[in-house]
């Protein structure tokens, strides 16, 4: 577990142990499994996009952001990448990506 990311978790998520994405991509995805499961706490809170061309990331803090102040623990969604693929520095540019991820959010509460 990397210190640092942890480290941010608790600034932004005081009251949360964990929050737990799991989620399918659809799109130009690489080879390798398209279910994933991701850690905010292990991994930060972005999660990049499958496509090796694409600079783009998913940005989930906000939906939970929202579930915390709706008292949810449990939200299914969709956000599409809109990342600009291209070459690595960007010097050529292919297009905007059309990949999107169908997701489950899972907030683990720190117990009382
Ligand atoms: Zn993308």
């Amino acid at each position: 577990m990397a210190p640092f990311v942890d480290w941010r978790f608790q600034n932004e998520f005081p009251s949360l142990t964990d929050v737990i994405v799991r989620y399918v991509e659809h799109g130009r995805v690489g080879f390798g499994s398209r279910r994933k499961l991701f850690s905010f706490r292990e991994s930060g809170p972005l999660i990049s996009c499958g496509d090796p061309d694409c600079h783009g990331r998913y940005r989930l803090s906000p939906v939970v952001l929202e579930m915390l102040s709706a008292g949810e623990v449990n939200r299914e969604g969709k956000q599409a990448c809109g990342g600009t693929r291209g070459t690595p520095s960007l010097r050529k540019r292919y297009g905007i990506c059309i990949n999107l991820i169908e997701y489950r959010i899972e907030l683990i509460p720190k117990q009382k």
